[in-house]
Parts: structure tokens; sequence; C-alpha cells
């Protein structure tokens, strides 16, 4: 089940030498966060590893995070060498750069910009509010970054150790802290976003995710954990028997990943539509088969009820009608008995925004459930707009203002 997070020195030598060079650069022109892997590769191939961090790192501050779980959708898809035989793993070499940075004590990076006097806020100490608090302390402002929680991440923590250990988080932002003038304040919730501007700031960005989990509306859902009590306090759930995971999604193969490690005996994941058209990544289905998980698909559970065994789960099976569209399948009715835990893990939603010319938002709480990479440039995005609003300039770069030393 455990796999080997990071590249080796000789993967990574293979892996550079395996870049086309390519005029056309697709890997820079797809990240959202506008990450150059052809650029980062010709400077390590030219030993010069800290350039090469550092072009990371000032597009992207989560760069070795993303390296780790960027999906397989953004760069690997559109990477030329995909042609010859298969693409450059150039999340993992991006990784890989990153942690000789991080090895290397002279490493570090700096504000390019004087503080220019103004505060602000940021709301949410996920990659969105990362990225957003990054981009203003890097253009001079002083930047106070609220988060209600204990730790830096946002759902970022949701994600199993084992994909995403939360050291490689923290790394990320030790390299990003001293950019500026940046105050965390952890276990800080904001409970009225207009009341910041009483307290002298000028500007806020809320990147406040999305914190209400969606329900099924079916019979016995309080039987059901949601996924996120079921992913923030794993430990609590950990215990054999058998364990239900309701969505076909990358944050239900995560919770079936997690009855698995947590001592499961059999592990079953109820999907509505096909194996195929499921919303993960090529590394997630791998890891799904890998730990021998069951998957019910073209299934939509319809009840859930309580004996003295345990939980029931009553399902119907599905197909998709002549419109596409996907309908239960009369007389299919079955009951499926002794599930220690039913995990529902069918999305998530946001809070209700509020309108104000100086408030931001940015993540999640936008687009709705996205990837750590998009949440980063919508964070970096919402940080250049404040910047805009208040300094009165245009930016020209979606970057962040950094000097290395
Ligand atoms: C289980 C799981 C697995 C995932 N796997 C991947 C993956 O492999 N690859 C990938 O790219 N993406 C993955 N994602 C998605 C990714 O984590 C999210 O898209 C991303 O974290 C969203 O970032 P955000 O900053 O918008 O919101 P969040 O990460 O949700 O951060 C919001 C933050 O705001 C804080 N907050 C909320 N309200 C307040 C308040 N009033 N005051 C102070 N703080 C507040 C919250 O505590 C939280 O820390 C996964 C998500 C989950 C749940």
């Amino acid at each position: 089940m455990k796999k080997k997070l990071f590249l080796n020195n000789a993967q990574v030598r293979a892996e550079l030498g395996r870049c086309l060079n390519c005029a056309t650069k697709p890997c820079h022109k797809v990240c959202p966060a506008g990450c150059n892997p052809n650029e980062f590769i010709n400077l390590a191939l030219a030993g010069k590893w800290e350039e090469a961090a550092f072009s990371i790192l000032r597009a992207n501050p989560l760069g070795q995070v993303c390296g780790l779980i960027c999906p397989d959708k953004f760069c690997m898809k559109s990477c030329a060498r995909a042609t010859v035989d298969f693409s450059v793993n150039i999340p993992k070499v991006q990784a890989a750069i990153l942690q000789k940075a991080r090895n290397n004590p002279e490493f570090r990076l700096r504000n390019a910009e004087k503080l220019n006097g103004m505060h602000v806020a940021v709301v949410g100490a996920g990659p969105a509010g990362i990225a957003a608090a990054a981009v203003l302390a890097g253009r001079g402002y002083s930047v106070t970054l609220f988060e209600a929680d204990r730790r830096i991440g946002g759902a970022m923590n949701m994600i199993p150790e084992e994909r995403l250990p939360h050291e490689v988080i923290e790394a990320d932002w030790d390299f990003i802290k001293n950019i500026g003038d940046i105050d965390l304040r952890l276990k800080t919730p904001v409970e009225n976003l207009l009341s910041l501007f009483e307290g002298g700031y000028v500007g806020v960005i809320a990147a406040v995710g999305e914190p209400n989990c969606v329900g099924m509306g079916i019979a016995g859902e309080e039987f059901c954990l949601n996924y996120m009590d079921y992913l923030k306090t794993p430990e609590r759930y950990a215990r054999e028997g058998n364990v239900a995971i309701i969505g076909g999604g990358a944050v239900a193969a995560d919770c079936a990943f997690t009855a698995r490690k947590n001592g499961a005996q059999h592990v079953e994941m109820f999907v509505r539509r096909r194996f195929s058209d499921m919303k993960i990544s090529g590394g997630e289905r791998e890891m799904l088969l890998d730990c021998e998980i069951d998957m019910t698909t073209m299934t939509r559970v319809c009840a859930v009820t309580k004996n003295d065994n345990g939980l029931i789960v009553e399902t119907v099976k599905t197909r998709f009608n002549k419109d596409g569209r996907l309908e239960d399948i009369s007389d299919t009715r079955i009951k499926r008995p002794d599930f220690k835990y039913v995990v529902m893990a069918i999305g998530s939603r946001a809070n209700e925004h509020i309108s104000h010319d100086k408030i931001i938002y940015a993540g999640d709480c936008v687009s709705g459930s996205s990837t750590v990479v998009e949440a980063i440039a919508s964070g970096k995005n919402a940080g250049d707009r404040l910047d805009a609003l208040l300094s009165g300039k245009k930016t020209e770069e979606n970057n962040i203002c950094l000097k290395v030393g």
C-alpha cells in the first residue's frame, strides 16, 4: 500500500532527460498557477537547482505540495513526450527540485518590495488563502492570515498522509512565510468579515473553502458519517469491520483508502456511474485497485437502516436512459447488511457570500470543489485584484514578487 513519494536522484535525472524541450511548451500553458516546467527542467539540467526551485515558487507557493498531489489532467496530460512514449513526470520532478532546495539551508526567499503601509486580511489558510497572502506580502502589504483551524492547509489536511504528509505543507509554508510581513493567526475564526475593516484592514480576501458536506436526502442518513468528520479524525474510526463509502470522486477514494488503512476488512464503494466515469486521477485509480477496494458501480444507495449487527445499505441499480441521464432500474432494490460505518462523500458547498467592493472571494468557495493548483491560481488572482484595487496600479505579471537569498 505504501508508495515512494519522492523520486531518487537517478529517477530525477532520467525524467529530466526525457523532456523534449519542445517549442510550444504546452506544460507551461496549461498550469493553472503559471508554473513553467520547461524552464525549471532546463535549469535543473544545467545543475542550477536553486534557480529551478525559485522558478517554481515564484509561480506556485505550494510547489512541493502540488508536486505530490497535482492530478494528471494538467501538465502531465499536455506533455509532448506522451506522443513518443509517456509524459515526463513533471509534478514529481517539481517535488524533487524543491526537496533539494529544502535540504540547502542557504536557500531562502525574500520580499522584492518594501512595506507599503497597508494592512490587509486574508481569511482562510488553505491553498487559496496562502497564495493570496504570498502575492500580497510579496507586493509589500502587511498581511494577517486568519485561520479557524489549529494548523494551516485547509482541505489539504484531509488528504491522507501517505499521499501528502503534513510536513510538506509546512515545508512550503516555511519558504513562503518569510517573504514579507505575514502574521499567521491559527485558531482564529473570523465571524464577521465586515468587522475586519473596523480593525484597520483596507482589504479582505475570503478564501474560506466549502465547509458544508452535501447530504443525500435519503432515509437513515443520520446513521452515516460525513467525509469531513471521517477524514479529519480518522483515528476515531479505526476499527475492524466492513465500511461502505458512498460517492465516486477523489474524496470518496481517499475515504476508501483511509478505511482500508484503518483496519477495515472489507471496503466497498457505491457509485452511481461506471468505474470509467469516476472523476479520479490515474494515481487514485491505481490506489483503489492496489487496496482491493470493492467497486459497486451503477448503483444508488436509497436508504440506510440499522439492526443489532450494524448498518444495512439499501441499493437500487442504475442505468443511463436515452438522454444520457441516470435512472433507477425498477425491481432491483436489495439490502446489504453488516456495515460498521457508512461514509457519505458526495460533495460539499460554500456558505453565502457578502457583497462588498473590498472583499474578494477566492478558491473553492467561488469555484466549487476543485484542486489545490486551481485554488492557488484563484488565490493569486484575488491577490492581484486586491492589489490593483488598493494601489490603483495594474499588475503586469501574475507572479509573486520574490528574490532569492
Ligand atoms: C479528501 C480530499 C482529497 C483531495 N485531494 C486532492 C488532490 O489529490 N489533489 C488536489 O489538487 N486537490 C485535492 N483536493 C482538493 C483541494 O484540497 C481543495 O480544492 C483546496 O484545498 C481548496 O482550497 P481553498 O483554499 O479554496 O479552501 P480550503 O482548502 O477548504 O481552505 C479553507 C480554509 O478556510 C478556513 N476558514 C473557513 N472559514 C473561516 C473563518 N470564518 N475564519 C478563519 N478561517 C476560516 C478553513 O478552516 C480552511 O482552512 C482534495 C480535497 C479533499 C477534501
